[in-house]
């Protein structure tokens, strides 16, 4: 991963949709409710 922008965008693994954060655009998809995040920092 890349870092740099305020985004990280990626595919989702598990239906191929855009992720943002780790969060899938397909509201059908698990991702949407649950993002993946790793070391996600907020600040
Ligand atoms: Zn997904």
């Amino acid at each position: 991963m890349q870092g740099g922008g305020p985004y990280e965008v990626s595919d989702c693994p598990k239906c191929g949709s855009l992720m943002w954060n780790g969060q899938c655009e397909n509201i059908d998809c698990e991702y949407h409710w649950y993002p993946m995040q790793d070391e996600e920092e907020e600040e």
